[in-house]
């Protein structure tokens, strides 16, 4: 069996949980869209069940995957609906739908429910991809508590820059919020991952956590609280293959990678199929046997090279730690030009083991 493979720690993940919630002043919806970002929707909602306010996902066909499972909290579709026959599934299985553009409102004052929904409003407070623009958010969310298909109304807007050290937008993004929604009633929300570490101020009703859940930490490095943050995916694999080769010798496609000197390098059965990024840079971070070492050429599709001079116990059967547990995805995120949500998103192919 090829030996790469991926190993979520779900004992990890309710960790991160735990500090999202502990952070969020009242609810945390746990954000598992996307196949809970790579680590598999379903496993990680079951973890979560126990403890979890609620989750949220992109649209319903994941929604529905998790109900399937037996996941009876509440469920947020982060985009709504995006055809009008998804309203009813909404009643029959209880989905919280965010409305985020007149075209949804008049969707639901159309439609012939057997109950009410819940509704989260988007206000577009700066980011300018989806949500109602702050002049008109009145007079949707009054449109919206007049319709007789919805229950309650929760305010949201989603913060552009929350994870950079630059605060102005953020607190202008926030400034938008305050006067868009100010004398309406009903719970907010605003903080995703990066605003529930380092926006304690912004606090409300509900946080939308998701990068945080799995460990990763979207601030920072020396950010304080990012380090109680336990990596959940661990992406492992074996070197396969050693060789000794003089000075000058390059190594892989495009020959990017030449020998600066008799060298040792090992083949890690690890490549861009798997998921690995194909842009990550000769230097990229891996851990061999533990020990630091660095990728050394091209990522191919199958495989990958890393420099293992330095490390002459290493050899054929040598475990590899792509990212995980002691080698934090941002760091190699950074390597390749990406962020860690891509990489954590991107990972396939490989063996998967859930533990904890
Ligand atoms: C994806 C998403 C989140 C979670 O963002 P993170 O940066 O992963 O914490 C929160 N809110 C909305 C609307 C989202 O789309």
């Amino acid at each position: 069996m090829r030996p790469a493979q991926a190993t979520i720690d779900l004992s990890a993940l309710l960790h991160n949980y735990r500090l999202a919630k502990t952070l969020s002043r009242g609810g945390a919806l746990a954000v598992v869209k996307a196949d809970a970002y790579g680590h598999g929707a379903v496993r990680c909602a079951r973890a979560l069940a126990a403890e979890a306010d609620g989750f949220a996902v992109a649209c319903i066909e994941e929604a529905l995957e998790l109900r399937q499972a037996g996941i009876q909290l509440p469920i947020l579709l982060l985009e709504g609906v995006f055809h009008p026959d998804e309203l009813a599934l909404c009643v029959e299985q209880d989905f919280w739908l965010v409305v985020h553009a007149w075209w949804q409102l008049e969707l639901l004052e159309q439609a012939a429910l057997s109950r009410p929904l819940n509704c989260w409003l988007k206000l577009d407070s700066g980011m300018h991809r989806v949500g109602f623009f702050p002049h008109e958010y009145a007079a949707a969310w009054q449109r919206l508590r007049a319709c007789a298909n919805v229950a309650d109304i929760v305010m949201m807007t989603h913060l552009a820059r929350a994870d950079e050290p630059e605060r102005v937008s953020t607190l202008e993004q926030l400034r938008q919020f305050d006067s868009a929604t100010k004398g309406l009633e009903g719970l907010r929300s605003l903080s995703n991952s990066a605003a529930t570490l380092d926006w304690p101020e912004m606090a409300s009703d509900w946080t939308r956590p998701g990068i945080m859940l799995y460990g990763s930490n979207p601030l920072a490095a020396s950010h304080e609280l990012g380090r109680h943050l336990q990596p959940v995916m661990t992406l492992e694999s074996r070197v396969i293959a050693v060789r000794e080769l003089p000075a000058g010798e390059a190594v892989g496609y495009g020959a990017r990678f030449v020998t600066p000197g008799p060298a040792r390098i090992g083949v890690v059965a690890m490549g861009y199929a798997d998921g690995y990024p194909r842009h990550a840079m000769d230097g990229t971070p891996v851990l061999v046997d533990g020990q630091p070492a660095a990728l050394a050429g091209r990522v191919s599709m199958d495989m990958l090279t890393v420099d293992l001079t330095r490390l002459p116990q290493a050899g054929v059967g040598s475990k590899v730690e792509l990212w995980g547990r002691h080698l934090p995805v941002e760091q190699v995120a950074r390597h390749a030009d990406t962020i860690a949500y891509t990489l954590l998103t991107g990972v396939r192919r490989v063996a998967w083991h859930y533990h904890g």
